[in-house]
C-alpha cells in the first residue's frame, strides 16, 4: 500500500487547476499568487518550498492554541487509535466531560450543551431551541453579522456577499449594528446614548409581529469588519429584549476561547446570554460546534435531535485538550496583553499613514479599516498590502462588507518578537505605498 504521507507536493498551480476542475467555484482563496501550505507549527505555517510564514489569521480564528499543538495533537492521536466513532446512540465519556467543562467556563447559568460539527449548525440549532422554548418563530439579527450557510443562518446573515440565497426565510428583521466609525446616525459615543441599541425597540414594535423568539448577535462582528460595540451596548440590548421576553443568542463562533482577552467576548459586556454558540477555536482545527443554554431553556428540547458526528470521541477529546491548554497557559490573559501591544503598534502606524482610518477590537481580534482620503473603502490597497505581506512571510486576514478591513487574529501563542517583526514589515509596505 502506498504511504499517503509520502505523496509528493503537487504545487500551487496544480492545486488551483484541480480546484477549478473538481471544487464547486463558490470556494474562493486569498492572493493572486497563492502558496500551497503543507505544514503548521504553533504560530507558523510552511509552504511546499519550505518557506515559513507567521500566521496572523489562525485559519480564521480557529487555531487559538497554535498549529499542531503537541499536547492537543497527542490527545487526538491517542483517542483516534483507541476509539474514533460510535454515535451518541451509545454511551462514551468524552462528550459528557466536555459538556461539564463548558458549563464551568461559559458565563453564568449556561449549563446544558448540544454538540454538532460547525458554527453554522450551532446557530441553526440555537435558533431552533429559541423557537421551541418561546413558541415563537421570528428572529432579529444585526446588520453586518454572519451566522452561517444554511437557509436559516444565511437568512440571519447581514452581509450581502454571504447571502447567496435570493429567497431567504421570512420573519427576520435587522437592527443596526454598533459601527461607531461609520455611525448610521452620524453620532459619537457616548453622547449618542447608544442610539443604535435603542433602535431595537422601534424595530420590535414596527417590523415584527411582536412574537420574536430571539435576537442573534456576535459580540464582535468578525466578517463584518471587527465591529466592536461600545461599553454598555449589550446591557442595553438585553434590557430591551427582556421587556419583550425575547431571548439573546450570542454567537461566539469567531470570538470565543480566549481570542479577545477573555474566555468569551460577551464577558467584556457583563451580559449573560440565554443561548451561546461556539465552534472554530473549540476544536483548534477539528470540527466541533456546540450550543449551550441554561437548564430552564435547554430542557424544553426533548424530541430526538441527534448529530451523527457531534460530540464524537475524537473531536470531544480535541476540544477537552484545547480547553486544557487555553486555561493551563492562561491564553486569554496572553491575548489581552499581546493584543494591547499589537494595538499600540497599529495606532502608531495610523499616526503615520492616513490610509489606516480606524483600529478596533479586543485582545488578539483586531481590525484596521483602510480608507481613501475621502473615507471611502481602500479595498484594492488592502489586497496589495496583503499580497506583499504574504511575500514577506506574514499571513494577515481581511473582512468587512467592502473587504477593506485588515484582520489580525493570530494563534494566541504568538510572541512580542513575532509582532515586532510583522509590524516592521507592515511599516515598510505602507511606506512603499504611501
Ligand atoms: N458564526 C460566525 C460568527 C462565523 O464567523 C462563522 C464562520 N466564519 C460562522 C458562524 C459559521 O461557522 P462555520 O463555517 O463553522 O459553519
Amino acid at each position: 500500500m502506498t504511504d499517503i504521507n509520502s505523496t509528493p507536493y503537487i504545487g500551487p498551480e496544480e492545486v488551483v487547476r484541480k480546484k477549478k476542475e473538481y471544487i464547486i467555484p463558490c470556494v474562493y482563496h486569498f492572493y493572486s499568487e497563492p502558496m500551497q501550505l503543507v505544514k503548521g507549527e504553533m504560530q507558523y505555517l510552511y509552504d511546499h518550498t519550505g518557506k515559513k510564514y507567521l500566521d496572523c489569521f489562525a485559519g480564521v480564528s480557529v487555531v487559538n492554541c497554535g498549529h499542531c499543538h503537541p499536547e492537543i495533537t497527542k490527545a487526538i492521536c491517542d483517542q483516534v487509535t483507541t476509539l474514533q466513532h460510535t454515535c451518541t446512540i451509545y454511551l462514551t465519556q468524552n462528550i459528557v466531560n466536555l459538556a461539564e467543562r463548558l458549563a464551568q467556563i461559559t458565563p453564568g447559568r449556561l449549563q446544558k450543551t448540544f454538540f454538532c460539527s460547525s458554527g453554522t449548525e450551532a446557530n441553526e440549532g440555537a435558533a431552533l431551541l429559541a423557537s421551541i422554548y418561546t413558541g415563537r418563530q421570528e428572529f432579529i439579527s444585526l446588520r453586518q453579522g454572519l451566522h452561517g450557510r444554511t437557509k436559516l443562518t444565511m437568512s440571519l446573515t447581514g452581509l450581502s456577499m454571504w447571502r447567496t440565497d435570493t429567497s431567504p426565510v421570512g420573519g427576520i428583521s435587522f437592527a443596526p449594528n454598533a459601527y461607531c466609525y461609520r455611525c448610521p446616525y452620524g453620532k459619537r459615543h457616548p453622547e449618542c446614548d447608544l442610539a443604535c441599541a435603542n433602535e431595537l425597540e422601534t424595530i420590535i414594535k414596527t417590523t415584527t409581529s411582536g412574537q420574536v423568539a430571539a435576537l442573534i448577535a456576535e459580540p464582535i462582528q468578525g466578517n463584518g469588519g471587527m465591529i466592536t460595540p461600545p461599553p454598555g451596548y449589550f446591557k442595553r440590548i438585553k434590557a430591551i429584549l427582556d421587556q419583550y421576553n425575547i431571548l439573546l443568542i450570542v454567537d461566539e463562533v469567531q470570538t470565543g476561547f480566549g481570542r479577545t482577552g477573555k474566555m468569551f467576548a460577551i464577558e467584556h459586556y457583563d451580559v449573560e446570554p440565554d443561548i451561546m454558540t461556539m465552534a472554530k477555536a473549540l476544536g483548534n482545527g477539528t470540527p466541533v460546534g456546540a450550543f449551550t443554554s441554561r437548564p430552564e431553556i435547554a430542557d424544553k428540547y426533548t424530541r430526538p435531535g441527534a448529530s451523527t458526528l457531534g460530540g464524537n470521541p475524537v473531536t470531544s477529546t480535541a476540544a477537552l485538550a484545547t480547553i486544557e491548554v487555553i486555561t493551563r497557559y492562561n491564553l486569554p490573559e496572553r491575548a489581552r496583553e499581546l493584543g494591547e501591544y499589537l494595538k499600540s503598534g497599529l495606532v502608531e502606524l495610523q499616526r503615520k499613514y492616513p490610509v489606516i482610518g480606524d483600529i478596533r477590537g479586543h485582545g488578539l481580534m483586531l481590525g484596521a479599516e483602510l480608507v481613501n482620503p475621502d473615507k471611502s473603502p481602500a479595498s484594492e490597497q488592502l489586497d496589495t498590502i496583503l499580497e506583499q505581506m504574504k511575500n514577506r512571510g506574514f499571513l494577515i486576514g481581511k473582512n468587512g462588507p467592502d473587504r477593506n478591513v485588515m484582520a489580525f487574529q493570530p494563534p494566541l501563542v504568538i510572541t512580542h518578537e513575532d509582532l515586532d517583526n510583522m509590524l516592521n514589515h507592515l511599516t515598510d509596505v505602507l511606506e512603499s505605498l504611501a
